[in-house]
């Protein structure tokens, strides 16, 4: 688990980032903070499309961006959202093939902290590459 310091770090970015969220549609907006194993910090936002399906969550534009920067391990993700949400089952999959077994912090649009928890928690018995062998 990484420490109150990182955590109230981690959700500062993730509020930041919200701010440019682009949810037209539902409003919904999300940030995520995702920390690198070198304590770099990397954000992502939830970018809505007019056909719907081709909308992304934050929560895999900021693994995205992280892939792209050449990051492979990581520690924490902080999800900041109305309600303090859990990430959708897609991007349950997604974190777990990136980054493992990472607390997962979600916060409320206020930064109040909702639930601590886990990749191998939201999506336990996951299927990843130990299973193409
Ligand atoms: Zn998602």
């Amino acid at each position: 688990m990484i420490d109150q310091n990182k955590q109230n770090t981690l959700i500062a970015a993730a509020m930041q980032a919200r701010h440019e969220a682009y949810a037209p549609y539902s409003h919904f907006y999300v940030g995520v903070a995702l920390l690198t194993k070198d304590n770099e910090i990397i954000t992502g936002i939830n970018m809505e499309n007019s056909s719907y399906g081709l909308s992304v969550c934050a929560e895999r534009n900021a693994i995205a961006t992280a892939i792209g920067k050449g990051k492979r391990d990581f520690q924490a993700m902080a999800i900041v959202s109305r309600g303090g949400v859990t990430p959708c089952g897609a991007c349950r999959q997604v974190i777990f093939d990136i980054c493992g077994n990472i607390d997962i912090i979600l916060a409320d649009e206020e930064g109040k902290i909702r639930d601590i928890t886990s990749t191998e928690t939201l999506l336990p018995n996951a299927f990843g590459n130990k299973d193409l062998v």
